[in-house]
């Protein structure tokens, strides 16, 4: 299992995302950012893709 907490990637939220691989996490990292935090395609940069996927951690 793969983790991240939103809190790692900058924010002030306490939503952890769980996946069997990184693109399942990702994959909720962005439907989370979108529904809660109102981004858009647009704010999942590549340099914000990269820093998720170093934040990502095995649990
Ligand atoms: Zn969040």
């Amino acid at each position: 299992m793969k983790s991240i907490s939103c809190r790692d990637i900058g924010t002030d939220c306490d939503f952890v995302a769980t996946g069997m691989t990184e693109d399942e996490v990702m994959q909720q990292v962005g439907e989370h950012g979108k529904q809660i935090h109102g981004m858009t395609d647009a704010d999942f940069t590549p340099e914000m893709m990269a820093k998720a996927k170093a934040a990502m951690k095995d649990a």
